[in-house]
């Protein structure tokens, strides 16, 4: 049913990176937006990001703040062992952190400004009635009443009563465990990969200066049995990038088999057995001596060895596959974006990227008629889905091929011909 209100609205349950993009899409196309996201802090982790090309678009079109949001990276790498290079090549690529982008996505968005980040002058958005954003705020569920064309949507603040909105639209944003998402698939769960990735960072000025000097302009590889071990620098504290301030990130992929030592190495200080991750701070001593540090020696380099060691809370990811038949349903009255239509594995680098694609289309899309929203199926849907087909395919072949098969740039082997095909250099897909 076509919207009739003179002013659109619209919640976003999920206030991550593809909650925002979409957020300020909406708010662009003159949509009362209010975001409820879960959790009761912005735990950023110092996740790395590399930026896509519809990622720096997005920023582009949307960013009012200008904000200097990557550091440059101009060399991609592999690594033998001993830290020789297998081979290199020059590359052009902006690589980034989680919270650079999520506080920059909201001083777009709402006007909020986290301090370091952005400051008064920047070219904030002004508060105003038009959006909002609270944290520490679960959706409970939706429901779509076809009599009028709208969707009520329960929530719940922190230790409060369920209470209910109503809007033309519903955008979950909840990611790849996203619960909302069961209404219309509840047999569809994250599969574990058989492997998980052991992640941290360290600040630029800890590290060796012949070990930054190597690494710190490059994004970097080593493969080896089981393992695949990369690297980049991201900006610092504050999101600041200047050069002595930034942090350099790993991500380092070890295979574990379902069992006992997964589950070890997914349970907290706290003696809790966590589904998909255990954040920072959070990983028993003994589990980071018994699995990260005690493997450093076999399966890295000695800079990458050093990042590890210098790395003073780590965490874990496991890998997962999800991905979602279809992104929109109700006549366009709910749509999935982000990781909650398709989780693909990170190995693409490119799960912002189609974020940023998912809420840059859903602009083309409606421009002419922001309240025409029938036209998401026909015309948003197929290419939000191929998009997302694409990535989790390539992530698939990219991440089976490391961990569970010989990698042409393995460092514990003689390979002979180690040219990397086409598809695993991913770039930007279609
Ligand atoms: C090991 C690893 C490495 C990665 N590296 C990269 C990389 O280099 N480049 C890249 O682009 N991406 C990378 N990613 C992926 C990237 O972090 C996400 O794809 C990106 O942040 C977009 O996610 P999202 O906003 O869709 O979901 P998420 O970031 O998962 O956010 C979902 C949000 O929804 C909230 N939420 C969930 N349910 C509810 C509910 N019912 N009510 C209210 N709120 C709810 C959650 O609290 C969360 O904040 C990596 C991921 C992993 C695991």
């Amino acid at each position: 049913m076509a919207i009739t209100d003179s002013v659109p609205t619209a919640v976003v349950s999920g206030g991550s990176l593809s909650g925002l993009m979409a957020a300020i899409t909406l708010k662009d196309l003159g949509y009362r937006v209010t975001v409820f996201e879960r959790s009761t802090t912005v735990e950023s982790q110092g996740a790395g990001i590399v930026l896509g090309k519809w990622s720096s678009g997005f920023f582009n079109k949307f960013d009012k703040t200008e904000t200097e949001i990557s550091v440059p990276i101009s060399r991609r790498q592999f690594f033998n062992l001993d830290g020789s290079t297998i081979t290199e090549e020059e590359i052009k690529l902006g690589v980034t952190s989680w919270d650079k982008l999520y506080y920059t996505l909201r001083a777009n968005y709402d006007g909020y400004i986290q301090q370091g980040y952005l400051n008064k002058e920047q070219n904030a958005a002004q508060k105003d009635d038009k959006t909002d954003y609270f944290m520490s705020t679960v959706v409970v569920s939706h429901a779509y009443n076809p009599d009028k064309g709208k969707v009520t949507v329960t929530y719940r603040k922190k230790e409060g009563n369920e209470s209910q909105t109503e809007v033309d639209l519903f955008v979950c944003a909840e990611g790849a465990s996203s619960s909302s998402r069961e209404l219309y698939f509840p047999d569809l769960t994250r599969k574990y990969a058989g492997y998980l990735a052991f992640r941290g960072l360290v600040p630029e000025k800890e590290l060796k200066p012949e070990t930054a000097k190597k690494l710190i302009n490059s994004i970097s590889f080593l493969h080896a049995e089981d393992s695949q071990f990369l690297c980049y620098p991201i900006p610092g504290p504050g999101g600041s990038l200047v050069p002595g301030e930034r942090h350099m990130n790993f991500v380092w992929y070890n295979t574990y088999p379902e069992g006992p030592i997964l589950d070890k190495v997914l349970t907290d200080k706290q003696g809790k057995r966590r589904p998909f991750s255990v954040t920072t701070g959070s990983m028993p001593t003994s589990v980071v001596e018994e699995e990260i540090h005690a493997k450093t020696r076999a399966k890295l380099s000695p800079e990458c060895l050093e990042l590890v060691m210098k790395t003073k809370h780590p965490f874990v990811q496991v890998v997962t596959d999800v991905i979602s038949p279809a992104g929109v349903f109700h006549d366009g009255h709910v749509i999935l974006v982000g990781d909650a239509f398709s989780g693909a594995r990170p190995h693409t680098a490119a799960s912002t990227n189609k974020a940023a694609d998912h809420a840059l289309r859903l602009h083309e899309v409606l421009k002419a008629d922001p309240r025409n929203l029938l036209r998401l199926k026909e015309a948003w849907e197929p290419r939000s889905m191929e998009y997302s087909n694409h990535l989790f395919h390539i992530g698939k072949r990219i991440g089976d091929l490391s961990q569970f098969d010989v990698h042409p740039m393995r460092a514990d082997k003689e390979i002979p011909d180690r040219t990397l095909e086409d598809w695993m250099k991913v770039g930007e897909p279609k």
